[in-house]
This record gives C-alpha cells, sequence and structure tokens, in this order.
C-alpha cells in the first residue's frame, strides 16, 4: 500500500525537445509503488525518452520528476536507485553468471557473505541457480536476459526500468518469458516500468499501460478496458487492428444511439453524450467481436451479409476478409475448432455483433 513515504514516481509536464522534435511532449503520469506500468506505443513515440529521462540519462528541457514527492530531475543516474534492463542482453563477458550479479552488490561495498547469500537468492528467483559458473557466451539469449534481470534487481532498486527487454528474443522464448516476468514482479514487488511496441506483450503483462504516440500521451488505463474502451481511431487500431464504420447518427437518447452506414441501420449501446441526429459519428469494433454464420440471423439488430473474400488458417483461429455492400471488407477473427463457416472463398455469409461490442471513437 502507498504510505506518505511511498507515493511512487510522479512526471510533471515533462518535455525533451531535440531541435524542432518534441520526442516527449507534456508528459504527466503518475505510478504509484509496486505497479507494473507499460508504456506502449510505435517506433519513435518517445517510449525510450521517457524511461531515460525516469533514469537519469536523458535531462528533461522541461517538467519535473519526482520520486515519493521529491525531486529527482536533475539527480545523477548512479544516484537514483533504478535497475535497468535493455534490449542487448549487456552482461559483463568474461565474467561468470554469478560474477556478473555479484557486481552492482560489489560496488556498492556489501561483504562477501552479504554477497554470496543475494546472489544465491537472485539466482533461485531467475531460476539460473544450476548455471552460476557458465560465462554469457555459454547461455542461450533468453538465459542471458534472466541474468540481466537478476542483476539489476541485485539491490533491491526503487524502480526497475525495461525498454524492450524480450524483442530480441523468438516468439516461443518471448512469451515464456512474458509469463517469468510477470510472476517475478509479483514475487518482488518492485514498480516496473516496460517499455514495448508489442500490443500483447502490453495487454498480458501489465497493470497498466500508457499509449504514446508523438511523445505525448494519448490514452492510459488497465489492459481490459483500454482494448474494450479505445478513445481514438489510433488506439482502436493499435490494439487491435479494428474494423471501422464511418456513418451518420438517426437517433440518439441516454441509453443507445442509431446510425446509418449507406443507408444501413446500426445500432451502438451506451450513452450518446452529446451526439446529435445529423452528425458523423465513427464506429470501431474489432475482429473477433463480430459472429459469422451461414444462415441469415434472426432478427439481429447489427446484421450483414457478405462473401468470404479470402482468409488465413492459424491453427487456433481464422482470419476472414468478408466482402460486404454496407460496410467493404470487413475482418473477422472466429476459433478454427468447429468454426461456425465453411472457410471457401467465395461462400456467402452473415456478420453480426451485440451494440455493447462496438464503441464510438474519436477519428485522430
Ligand atoms: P521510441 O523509444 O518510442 O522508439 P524514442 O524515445 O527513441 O522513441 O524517440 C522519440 C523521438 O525522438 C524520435 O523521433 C527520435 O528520432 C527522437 N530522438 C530520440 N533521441 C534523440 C536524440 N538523442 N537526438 C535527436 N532526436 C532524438
Ligand atoms: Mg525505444
Amino acid at each position: 500500500m502507498a504510505t506518505p513515504e511511498r507515493r511512487g514516481l510522479e512526471l510533471r509536464n515533462v518535455s525533451k525537445f531535440y531541435g524542432d522534435i518534441a520526442a516527449m511532449d507534456d508528459v504527466s503520469l503518475t505510478v504509484e509503488p509496486g505497479r507494473f506500468l507499460t508504456l506502449l506505443g510505435p517506433s519513435g513515440s518517445g517510449k525510450t525518452t521517457i524511461l531515460m529521462s525516469i533514469a537519469g540519462f536523458v535531462q528533461p528541457s522541461r517538467g519535473d520528476i519526482l520520486l515519493d514527492g521529491k525531486t529527482i530531475t536533475g539527480l545523477p543516474a548512479e544516484k537514483r536507485n533504478f535497475g535497468m534492463v535493455f534490449q542487448g542482453y549487456a552482461l559483463f563477458p568474461n565474467m561468470t553468471v554469478g560474477q556478473n550479479i555479484a557486481f552492482p552488490l560489489k560496488v556498492r561495498g556489501l561483504d562477501a557473505n552479504m554477497i554470496g547469500s543475494r546472489v544465491t537468492s537472485l539466482l533461485e528467483l531467475v531460476r539460473m541457480g544450476h548455471l552460476k559458473a557458465r560465462r554469457p557466451n555459454e547461455i542461450s539469449g533468453g538465459q542471458q536476459q534472466r541474468v540481466a534481470l537478476a542483476r539489476a534487481l541485485a539491490f533491491q532498486p526503487d524502480l526497475l526500468l525495461l525498454d524492450e527487454p524480450l524483442s530480441a528474443l523468438d516468439r516461443k522464448l518471448r512469451a515464456e518469458l512474458q509469463w517469468e516476468l510477470k510472476s517475478l514482479h509479483e514475487r518482488v514487488g518492485t514498480t516496473f516500468i516496460y517499455v514495448t511496441h508489442d500490443q500483447d506483450e502490453a495487454l498480458s503483462m501489465s497493470d497498466e499501460i500508457v499509449i504514446l504516440r508523438d511523445g505525448k500521451i494519448v490514452q492510459r488505463g488497465a489492459p481490459p478496458d483500454l482494448y474494450n474502451r479505445p478513445a481514438s481511431r489510433f488506439v482502436a487500431n493499435f490494439l487491435g487492428g479494428s474494423n471501422f464504420l464511418s456513418g451518420r447518427i438517426e437517433e440518439a437518447d441516454s441509453r443507445e444511439f442509431r446510425y446509418t452506414v449507406n443507408g444501413y441501420p446500426f445500432l451502438q449501446a451506451g450513452p450518446s453524450g452529446d451526439r446529435e441526429p445529423a452528425q458523423g459519428v465513427l464506429v470501431a469494433i474489432s475482429p473477433e467481436k463480430i459472429a459469422m454464420s451461414n444462415t441469415p440471423p434472426d432478427g439481429e439488430t447489427n446484421a450483414i451479409e457478405g462473401r468470404i473474400g479470402s482468409f488465413s488458417y492459424y491453427g487456433d483461429s481464422f482470419h476472414f476478409q468478408v466482402e460486404t455492400e454496407p460496410l467493404g471488407r470487413v475482418e473477422v477473427k472466429t476459433p478454427a475448432w468447429r468454426c461456425a463457416v465453411e472457410p471457401v472463398a467465395g461462400n456467402r455469409v452473415w456478420l453480426t455483433w451485440s451494440p455493447d461490442a462496438s464503441i464510438p471513437v474519436i477519428d485522430d
């Protein structure tokens, strides 16, 4: 729990300019102690700049960074008690696994016994005890990254900063280390600030995600909130590769609104806000929230007919491109096992979705 002494990390209106480029543009952010927060955004959106300014390697042009209520904006990196893990493993090649983990403890002048027992428990934490005497070139990439994690956690940092630490690993290993990182976070209780451009990684590990675009925060929230309630076209697209319906409001009240696209009627659940008839509206619907069937649906509200254009099989799912008259091409993802429709290009299908499966978004 947050106590007055442990208020966590706070960025107040922090910006960083490189000439005309704002790598970080008026970023304000609080991170409560013990959280797993992920900075997610495309390449060049400012993730590394934010992390480096928290670490103390980048000096902000403007704004303030505070830890537990005290400013650390001008504090040199080595005076901040933060651990870091990067994409490259950056282990000392001439030291064993054990010596690598012991290094930061030696630098801090701990006595040999203390270092020995701490190294043993850190090796256990990352399941590397049996490889203590190996050198970095004698272990795999995933194992090297585990050692880097143990080393970064050795001096019990206030914060662990991770910049795309898994991106050099293959897909299977990455998925495995995602589980491990999450479980490690739960066991050590340190605040993790994680940077990635991979939405699956962000969704599966984080307590909270901050989405960045052009150095600015565009939305933040818990993974299901962000995924199910994106505020903008950008977020909907970045997280889920949504379909978008660009329509016109016909009727709106406090519970729902009706809209049309190319004259076809659709229904959207939820308060219509200040939407009024005749206004334009953009609605996003994720491909897996659309149901497909071979037979015409019975009195469904959002129902359209189409033909399977093309499809791909992924083992666990099918991804269909369905050509429709009202909406053009619609992408649908559906479990492959006992798939409701036969996957044959040209076949006629019906698409339906419930009025609360879609969401109105800002067109940015
Ligand atoms: P990300 O980590 O999300 O890929 P970065 O924080 O590395 O993004 O970069 C954000 C923007 O700032 C990019 O446009 C990048 O080119 C620019 N930038 C970052 N560091 C520097 C630098 N040292 N000098 C000039 N431009 C930089
Ligand atoms: Mg980066």
